[in-house]
């Protein structure tokens, strides 16, 4: 259970909240998260998991999970299990209330015979193309198959031979009977039943049936006896169809109560179009740590913990909205810097060799686990004569307030000494190969007795202790804010950020990280949050950059930058 302090409220709690007090269901609240096992669950899907089971712990209800795998052409075992590991990771539980829709195909079949007996559902011979074209348009009504007037006897035989796979795919499908003039289309004889010759995930062989998402998912809902059956707004129009069903078959009316899907920017929340780029080869798979998939997130280091309290803090509503990604970072960093231990990382090395440092000695300098919390401890941290900083850290030509080191420039090693650069050393290319600094034998700790300042601080690590280790950089996955902008007239794929993914070989980390196992979090000073990588080995760590830490440099450089080219033109 969830102990957030914090009691929601929303147009969804007021509906339920006034039921309530009107005693209906007798103050029951039943609410089901049932999603189709056709790929991995997102970050909209998350919406209405928190929703969902959220509401049914705040009322004291209860939530199932229900498969609604009813389309065997896309559905697999892999993506049930994944499914469940992902609810389970979020936080949420639903006890034995694990449900499939396929469990229900028997009740389905019956119920729609019983429509047939009631001359509301109809066996119809049109092709899939000819059922579209009579179907009409929004401002002209539909036309009536010829074969709508067919008697009980012949709808009840055919459907039975349709059961028991007397034909082909797309020669027959079970329609209801309702009204092709009707002005929402929803209810213009919707198919009930398809034939497909497929093996189901579940069933096996045993149906070559399958109920429509439409002719299924009201009806399961009344076997739970659900509640409140929470969905996104694009079903609000099929509600008048969910409710007909029900009437006809004078069952158990859950009330459906229609919010707005989650968007965000700078990415895509659809399995159809995530589907496509893990098969397309545009990510590593389905947990890649780019991916708005829950099993990605997770991987990338990013907590359950951080993606409900965003998903609470943007709530639900009526309204369609987008909302930033960098909402979502926020709440990212805010749960980790909570949460992380330190630890010190080097991503672009730079080799400093301390010349009055003696050859030999290593001291061991102790670090806070955490700066704001004592309860993480201590450790102690080796410092040796020669040591990796940043290359950003340096700058032989630095520009204005750039408190970092450059030639000349004191600066502290954080708790170990200040220091002073003395000397570039380069290669015949000119490039930078290594420094030459010393240090204030006085200053160990990282304070001057004479209580002089200096302004940078930087993060180090001994060359002789540290980790060779490999970091995974990673930026948004597309460079524009709305990807499926790029449809018209293209393809999503086309705003994919070629440089989402930057990877760090060598990379040099402080030796208290021997050991670490895949899933530790850690945050690198100065850098951002970390996350080990189940792709790690005994010999070589592997670490996802989970986010990085708020940047202020960049920021200013960028500034400087628009100025420049401000006063150019
Ligand atoms: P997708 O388009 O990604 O396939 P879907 O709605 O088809 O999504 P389902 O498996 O049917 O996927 O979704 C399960 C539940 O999650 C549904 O109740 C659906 O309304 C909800 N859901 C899916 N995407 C979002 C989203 N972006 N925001 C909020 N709820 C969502
Ligand atoms: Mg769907």
């Amino acid at each position: 259970m969830m102990n957030d302090e914090k009691v929601l409220s929303d147009f969804i709690r007021d509906i339920i909240e006034r039921e309530m007090e009107e005693g209906k269901h007798d103050g029951r609240v039943q609410t089901r998260f049932p999603p189709e096992p056709n790929g991995y669950l997102h970050i909209g899907h998350a919406k209405s998991i928190v929703l969902n089971f959220g509401i049914a712990e705040q009322y004291d209800g209860k939530c199932n999970l229900r498969f609604d795998d009813t389309n065997p052409t896309r559905e697999e075992e892999e993506f049930v299990s994944s499914m469940i590991e992902d609810i389970h990771w979020l936080g949420y539980d639903w006890d034995d209330r694990l449900f499939f829709a396929s469990d229900y195909f028997g009740q389905l079949y019956e119920w729609a015979v019983q429509l047939i007996k009631d001359g509301k559902a109809y066996v119809d011979d049109l092709s899939p193309e000819e059922i579209r074209e009579y179907r009409g348009t929004l401002t002209e009504p539909g036309k009536e198959s010829p074969f709508r007037d067919r008697s009980v006897e012949e709808n009840l035989d055919l459907f039975q031979g349709m059961k028991e796979g007397e034909f082909m795919e797309e020669e027959r499908v079970l329609r209801a009977k309702i009204d092709m003039a009707s002005p929402n289309i929803n209810l213009r004889d919707p198919v009930m039943y398809r034939i497909l010759h497929e093996t189901h995930h579940r069933t096996g062989d045993e149906w070559c049936i399958y109920p429509t998402y439409d002719w299924a998912h009201g009806q399961s809902d009344s076997i739970e006896k659900i509640t409140h059956s929470l969905c996104t707004l694009e079903f609000k129009n099929n509600r008048p169809l969910y409710n007909w069903f029900l009437d006809q078959l004078g069952i158990f009316h859950p009330r459906q109560i229609e919010f707005a899907r989650l968007n965000i920017t700078y990415t895509v929340l659809s399995k159809r179009r995530l589907i496509q780029l893990v098969e397309e080869g545009y990510v590593n798979g389905w947990d890649d740590p780019r991916m708005p998939t829950l099993s990605g997130m997770r991987r990338r280091g990013i907590t359950p913990e951080s993606i409900r309290h965003f998903i609470e803090h943007v709530g639900v509503a009526k309204k369609q909205s987008t909302i930033q990604r960098s909402k979502l970072d926020h709440f990212i960093r805010d749960d980790l810097n909570a949460r992380t231990p330190r630890a010190n990382g080097v991503l672009r090395p730079l080799k400093v060799v301390i010349t009055n440092y003696p050859e030999d000695k290593v001291e061991m300098m102790e670090f806070p686990n955490h700066p704001g919390d004592e309860s993480f401890g201590t450790r102690d941290v080796p410092f040796s004569k020669e040591i990796y900083i940043d290359r950003d850290d340096f700058r032989e030509d630095p520009p204005k307030r750039f408190w970092r080191l450059s030639p000349g420039k004191e600066v502290r090693l954080r708790y170990a000494y200040f220091m002073t650069c003395q000397d570039v050393v380069k290669d015949e290319d000119g490039k930078i190969v290594e420094l030459r600094c010393t240090v204030d034998p006085e200053t160990r700790g990282g304070a001057a007795p004479d209580g002089r300042k200096v302004k940078g601080t930087l993060h180090w690590v001994s060359v002789p202790h540290a980790l060779d280790v490999e970091v995974r950089v990673y930026d948004r996955l597309f460079n524009d804010p709305f990807p499926l902008d790029a449809e018209e007239g293209g393809d999503f794929t086309d705003s994919l950020n070629p440089d989402s993914l930057q990877v760090y070989s060598h990379v040099k980390v402080e030796p208290s990280l021997q050991g670490v196992k895949a899933g530790d979090r850690y945050q690198f000073e100065r850098v951002g949050y970390f996350c080990v990588d189940p792709d790690s080995t005994e010999e070589k760590l592997v670490f996802n950059q989970t986010i990085a830490l708020y940047d202020s440099w960049a920021k200013i450089e960028k500034r400087q930058e628009q100025e420049r080219k401000r006063r150019k033109s």
